[in-house]
């Protein structure tokens, strides 16, 4: 059976073929670390993962990068407003999106690629395109892409250029995030300016930094070649993030970019858009304070179509807990020893038929719990089919109910690795101690520390 994915370029729904045989090349736009993603932004990472492990379940060899947006506006102005280097920022950042990610059971990146690792890749980009003719240089020494040059400017975005003559000339300011309407001529390279502090390049151009979106166009195709075959992202990231990638990286490079453009819609909370100011705004550090396991999360997340907007509750997601409570509690007592070659057919068949049609989570669920309530099938087949699904949905199905570790503990844990950081070996000992004595044990490891109930 073929997969069908919605291709965001053609709005329609295409059947996936790899560009080369059963290897797939799939970059994420991954976070900006100046603050902790917010669980809509998760959403985002849990559909990367999603489109990955079915990709990977059904055989594809796929290679999978994640970008860091470790230098934009948003970066260089937290470390100016903290008065610490940016490194400090990003790096404090980076670490604490790596635990979240293992939290949720997404499996890692074969790279993350951090943005300032590959300005010498971003400078040859931008030279090409300067070549070229596509950019050109301001007074003050930026340099912005023409995007009356790229003839197929807004066609991922669905507008057409020559609607908008009368907007789309001219050329934005220096930032790199913009609305829906500001359809102009924006940066590649912006010079030097004393509000960026001590962070600046050298480059052919002169003294400065990239734009965010030269940032995604050269470590993608750098790492996974002009043509490779899915790019996902958030529907924010539509314009003018990945418009803007597609024409600095097909005039760049004169290659085809990208086969497939899969988006995930929106996450409201409580039916609005999340915003600090509503107080509906949401880190997975905040659920993770009310005990919460993160893979509930993800359950909840599965409910609904990638492609339609999701509304999140605190009520919903104790809904999506207790159902995952009962799907490991279940799997876990099948009095049986897992043999994976039990697998039931008819119902993988099913599983296989929902998901191949463009990612149907919510008919996958189904799937599994008609499995779970069959009193026609086995505990035996129950048990390998159950295990075969969960590479896809990645529910953790073994994890022990009581290995959900009390907030308590975690405080205790991030203190004592605090004064493991500062040297501070006698608190660091008390604090393992104190763990231990609250039925706990702390191990560590080249990941960072584990821990486990004694
Ligand atoms: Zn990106």
């Amino acid at each position: 059976m073929a997969i069908k994915f919605y291709n965001t370029l053609h709005r329609k729904k295409e059947v996936f073929k790899s560009i080369k045989n059963k290897k797939v090349g799939l970059y994420t736009c991954g976070p900006t670390v100046y603050d902790l993603p917010h669980i809509g932004n998760f959403r985002a990472y849990i559909f990367s993962d999603l489109v990955k492990r079915y990709l990977l379940w059904k055989g594809y060899d796929v290679k999978h990068i994640m970008n860091i947006t470790d230098i934009d506006d948003k970066t260089i102005k937290k470390s100016i407003e903290q008065n610490k280097k940016l490194k400090d920022i990003t790096e404090f950042y980076i670490t604490e999106f790596y635990k979240d990610c293992n939290s949720l059971n997404i499996l890692k990146a074969d790279k993350y690629t951090k943005a300032t690792s590959y300005i010498e890749e971003m400078i040859k980009m931008i030279n090409n395109l300067m070549k070229k003719g596509y950019a050109y240089k301001v007074d003050g020494g930026s340099i912005y892409f023409d995007i009356h040059k790229f003839k197929d400017y807004g066609k991922l975005s669905n507008f057409k250029l020559k609607d908008l003559k009368t907007n789309a000339k001219g050329r934005l300011n220096n930032k790199d995030e913009y609305g829906k309407d500001d359809v102009r001529d924006f940066a590649l390279w912006k010079s030097y300016d004393k509000e960026d502090g001590e962070i600046y390049f050298e480059s052919p151009f002169g003294r400065g930094r990239p734009g965010w979106h030269i940032e995604c166009s050269a470590m993608s195709t750098y790492e996974l070649g002009k043509n490779f075959d899915i790019h996902t992202g958030g529907v924010d990231n539509i314009f003018p993030h990945h418009e803007n990638e597609i024409a600095q990286s097909k005039c760049g490079t004169g290659g085809d970019f990208v086969k497939y453009w899969m988006h995930n819609e929106h996450l409201l909370v409580d039916g609005k858009k999340m915003s600090k100011s509503l107080g509906n705004f949401y880190t997975l550090r905040d659920l993770n304070e009310k005990d919460i396991d993160p893979i509930a999360f993800r359950y909840f997340i599965y409910g609904s179509h990638y492609r339609n907007k999701i509304n999140f509750t605190l009520n919903a997601l104790s809904g999506a807990e207790n159902a995952l409570k009962k799907l490991r509690e279940f799997y876990q007592n099948l009095p049986v020893v897992l043999n994976t070659k039990k697998i039931n057919k008819s119902y993988a068949d099913k599983f296989t038929k929902v998901m191949d049609d463009d990612l149907n989570t919510s008919k996958a669920l189904a799937v599994v719990w008609n499995l779970v309530k069959d009193k026609k099938i086995n505990d035996s087949s129950k048990k390998a089919t159950l295990f075969y699904f969960d590479k896809v949905l990645g529910f953790d199905l073994d994890k022990k109910v009581d290995e959900i570790i009390p907030e308590e503990i975690k405080k205790i844990a991030e203190e004592r690795e605090l004064a493991r950081k500062n040297k501070d070996w006698s608190k660091s000992d008390n604090l393992r101690e104190e763990i231990a004595s609250l039925g706990y044990e702390i191990k560590d490891t080249q990941d960072g520390y584990k821990i486990n109930k004694k």
